[in-house]
């Protein structure tokens, strides 16, 4: 795709005027340095005027306010001049003196500045003015601003497609359903007609909703490929400026530009930067006059190109759907909306596939196992873990990408750089492996579609001192109460071995707790997973949706059913933690052994890991169905 900056007509045009303005500016100075022709006449001291005068040797003289030029009547010297000029000194007694010798005198009137200086003088200031401001507005615009008299040039920029670099759809994979909705949008643009001539509305805004990197701005690129029309991509945040109207603006000139254009797509990314629900930001802010102000230019915009023979249809993403303004979602504006999610498995497999024909792959190469193991990425992330892949080959002076490259890789993207430098102390040591090993023998013998796959003691990225990696067996969208009973367990299985084995607990258990509790809170509140308080959703579905959910306020309850919502969660926890003691203290030989072997080896994986694990055995009073533990 060829990239272009949308208009650089402006910056142009700004040119010519500085050069124009310099000019200007040299000729005044230089008029005033010139030899000033009149002024060609010898300049002698006042007091040698004055001596002249006395000497009754001054024939007339002429006075301005700047100089008295005056003509001897005989000159001192063979050639010398006769006419010479003096500066003149405040001096009260010079006209009668000048009588008491006969001299001819006469003075000129105020010299008058002539209609170029006053003109001049008028323009060029704010001239030198403007100058100065768009020197500073382009050092400070970065990122393409045209200067200070063009904040309200719309951004945008505007791919072309050309044949080399077009994206298409084969470049896209994972989001099957939204490329299947979408093929319905490349037929607009290419073939308007056939539905104009029926009379159908050819729909003028989709909202692409899902998380980061899904390949929400890919698949913009690739409808604006596959239909050969131009593709205007913008971020929502671009429009909001200092400036009120400034945002409105830009939204107009971008909609004109687009125009002419049509057919194209234009392509807002974070819409929610400008389309926040306006009655939701009222009591924080106490509104905010420019993102209204954009906002309802952009509703205005799409309400207003009805010329369907060329469409231009507007494309935008967001992540949080909930927020936006639902003026927005109205028919005609963002009617349609796309759901791009996080790929599944089989999806991952087919963007692996992708990125990894870039690369030079070894032989034998399971591009399988690297999907399963990757639940939960993003498109984006797989293009960034077969990079990491192909880095790491490189680092080791090797020609082809190994499996074990895209395995390390894969630790990489989740857990951060591997921190070499980071050195535990000894005892700080056994803790960990204590804590780690606890946590894979409690989560091996917990049901759900997850099996122990690594166990490492050597630090990662900021937070994690050591980590036990569970990959799922299956892909799974559905976790019944028991699986999540035993996430739970086998979250404070580290916490419960540091308990059994050093009888204390560290700091180190911080982020288990923090996910245990937030699962128990899920399962009263949202799963309706307690008996006592019933099928209710307690907690509000509020937050991003895609975000995880980041405040859940809770619905209004009677104390009575707070107090109880606490207990419960409370409850659920103990009842964990109790379980993960007991399957512990019950494995307390195996614990002891393979934390041994892990303060050796400091990872343990793979079958070796599966072997050790299989000796567990899961004590009878952990069941599932075990009476439960009152609260
Ligand atoms: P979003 O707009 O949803 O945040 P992007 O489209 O910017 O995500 O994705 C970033 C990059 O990640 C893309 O340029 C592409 O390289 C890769 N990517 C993301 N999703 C996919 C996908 N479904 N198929 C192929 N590549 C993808
Ligand atoms: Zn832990």
């Amino acid at each position: 795709m060829a990239i272009r900056q949308d208009d650089n007509r402006p910056s142009r045009r700004f040119g010519i005027i500085n050069l124009l303005l310099i000019g200007f500016g040299v000729l005044l100075l230089v008029s005033n340095f010139l030899p000033n022709p009149a002024n060609q006449v010898p300049r002698v001291p006042y007091s040698l005027f004055i001596g002249q005068v006395d000497a009754d040797n001054v024939k007339r003289a002429y006075i301005t306010s700047d100089q008295i030029r005056y003509e001897l009547k005989e000159a001192p010297a063979e050639d010398a001049p006769t006419v010479l000029a003096t500066t003149p000194i405040f001096d009260m007694e010079l006209p009668q003196r000048l009588e008491q010798h006969g001299v001819e005198f006469a003075a000129a009137p105020p010299r008058k500045p002539s209609f170029i200086t006053t003109a001049l003088s008028w323009i060029v200031p704010p001239l030198i003015f403007i100058v100065v401001l768009q020197f500073f507005a382009r050092r400070s615009g970065m990122g393409g601003a045209q200067g200070a008299l063009s904040f309200t040039k719309s951004k945008a920029k505007v791919y072309v497609p050309d044949e080399e670099s077009r994206v298409t759809f084969a470049d896209v994979a994972g989001v099957d359903e939204a490329k299947t909705e979408l093929t319905e949008i490349v037929d607009f643009l290419k073939t308007p007609e056939r539905y104009t001539a029926i009379g159908a509305r050819i729909p003028k805004g989709v909202l692409l909703v899902g998380p980061p990197g899904t390949g929400k701005t890919l698949l913009s690129k690739a409808v604006a490929g596959e239909a050969g029309v131009p593709f205007f991509i913008i971020s929502g945040s671009e429009f909001v400026e200092l400036f009120v109207g400034a945002g409105a603006a830009r939204v107009r000139d971008l909609f004109e530009e687009a125009k002419k254009k049509a057919p194209c797509i234009i392509f807002i990314d974070e819409l929610d930067a400008i389309g926040k629900s306006r009655a939701g930001s009222m009591g924080m802010m106490g509104g905010n006059d420019e993102r209204e102000q954009t906002l309802n230019q952009l509703l205005t915009e799409m309400d207003g190109f009805a010329a369907q023979d060329k469409p231009v249809i507007v494309l935008a993403a967001t992540n949080q759907p909930e927020v936006l303004d639902a003026a927005l979602l109205r028919p005609g504006r963002f009617d349609r909306q796309v759901l791009v999610d996080r790929p599944d498995l089989s999806g991952r497999r087919t963007i692996l596939d992708i990125y990894a024909k870039k690369v030079k792959l070894a032989e034998g190469v399971d591009l399988d196992l690297i999907a399963q193991a990757t639940s939960g990425f993003a498109g984006a992330d797989l293009a960034n873990l077969v990079n990491e892949g192909a880095l790491l080959a490189a680092r080791a002076m090797r020609t082809t990408v190994a499996q074990g490259d895209l395995n390390e890789a894969i630790e990489r993207v989740v857990a951060g750089l591997e921190k070499k430098s980071r050195v535990l102390q000894p005892d700080e040591k056994r803790v960990v492996a204590y804590h780690e090993v606890g946590h894979a023998i409690v989560g091996h013998l917990m049901p759900g579609g997850s099996k122990v796959a690594k166990i490492s003691i050597v630090p990662r990225g900021m937070a994690a001192l050591g980590y036990t990696l569970q990959l799922p067996t299956e892909e799974r969208f559905l976790n019944s109460k028991e699986d999540l009973e035993g996430q739970i367990a086998t979250l404070l299985g580290g916490r419960s071995a540091e308990e059994i084995i050093f009888g204390e607990v560290t700091t180190g258990a911080a982020n288990d707790l923090q996910r245990a509790t937030d699962i128990a809170e899920q399962m009263v509140g949202t799963y309706g997973m307690s008996d006592t308080l019933g099928p209710l959703a307690y907690d509000k579905q509020g937050g991003g949706r895609f975000l995880g959910g980041t405040n859940n306020p809770r619905r209004v309850v009677s104390d009575a059913t707070a107090q109880a919502i606490d207990r419960e969660v409370r409850g659920l926890v103990d009842r964990a933690h109790d379980r993960a003691l007991t399957i512990l203290r019950h494995n307390n030989d195996l614990l002891e052994s393979i934390s041994q072997k892990i303060l050796e080896k400091e990872v343990i994986e793979g079958d070796e890991l599966k072997d050790l694990l299989a000796s567990s055995v899961m004590p009878h009073d952990a069941l599932l169905n075990a009476p439960a533990v009152a609260a």
